[in-house]
């Protein structure tokens, strides 16, 4: 008999993917992963629809002994009334969706945005996994992290702890935050706020991949834009060992594998510490896509 089962779900703009977990945090097996479409555009009613549908079709193709807990991540947080806010699937926002889920299931339902559960599954299952406290950070379309302490996710009174992407790096910066305040971390190290900048200054258009491999060939002027945005994630990431001092800081999201980041970038970190040697380890994921999913299985207790 498999012990312990749980279920993940990650709720995409496009995909909701599933997964069933079944052992203890050492010995975590994987005993399914689904994947449907998220159908956004048939409105909120059909979202919940979707997922509590896919959750019960999860159980009964394995045929589990039901309510099996579930978790859920999703891009967002919720207000302190339980609505959803930030969510880039606009239809949620605003919505109870947590509680509805939870009343269509008739059970509990952990929740956590998709940095936390990053997070929370890197420190457990991946790179982090040994570490006392682990920081995740997310870099890609947007800039986010969270905070793992001996396993347990820290998310704080007002779910904005390893909110990173919106400590202000530059107060007289001219670069707006769809968050309202100016100079945000975010726009500076987000993937398409260096594109944009880059497009600005060159009126070309490039990916922020092929703007890093020009400056891996030290091609004007990518070079001088690569050694911006790692300066800048220097500062910032260095503002964040200042005050947490992380045993481990494991990197995820679409620009993770941007090999400068570990050399050039940590050099940066280094740079601007407040100590004079660099010891946290800063290391790519080990779970890449599978932790969103995973990370909301793990918010079952
Ligand atoms: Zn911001």
């Amino acid at each position: 008999m498999t012990e312990n089962i749980r279920m993940g779900i990650d709720l995409g703009g496009t995909k909701i993917e599933g997964v069933i977990l079944a052992g203890s945090p050492d010995t975590f097996e994987i005993l399914a992963r689904r994947r449907v479409p998220t159908e956004a555009a048939g409105g909120y009613n059909h979202i919940v629809d979707r997922v509590t549908g896919f959750i019960r079709q999860l159980a009964d193709e394995f045929e589990l002994a039901t309510p099996i807990p579930v978790g859920v991540g999703m891009p967002g947080s919720l207000t302190r009334d339980g609505r959803v806010k930030n969510s880039n699937t606009v239809c949620l926002n605003g919505t109870q969706f947590r509680k509805d889920v939870s009343q269509v299931l008739g059970q509990p339902l952990p929740f956590a945005n998709d940095a936390n559960c990053f997070a929370l599954a890197e420190a457990t299952m991946g790179a982090g996994n040994g570490y006392a406290l682990v920081f995740g950070v997310i870099m890609g379309t947007g800039v986010g992290g969270g905070i793992v302490y001996q396993g347990t996710l820290w998310e704080g009174g007002q779910s904005l702890a390893g909110e990173w992407g919106h400590m202000i790096l530059w107060p007289n910066s001219d670069q707006e935050c769809y968050c309202g305040q100016r100079g945000c971390v975010e726009t500076y190290l987000a993937g398409p706020c260096v594109e944009k900048r880059y497009r600005e200054a060159t009126s070309t258009s490039c990916t922020l991949a092929t703007i890093i491999e020009k400056y891996s060939r030290r091609e004007q002027p990518a070079t001088e834009h690569v050694s911006n945005w790692l300066d800048n994630y220097g500062r910032a990431l260095a503002n964040v060992i200042n005050v947490l001092d992380p045993d481990i800081i494991v990197l995820g999201g679409g620009l993770s594998n941007a090999a400068p980041l570990y050399d050039e970038g940590r050099a940066a970190v280094a740079r601007y510490v407040f100590n004079n040697e660099l010891l946290t380890p800063i290391v790519p994921n080990q779970l890449g896509d599978s932790a969103g999913v995973l990370g909301a299985a793990l918010l079952v207790s």
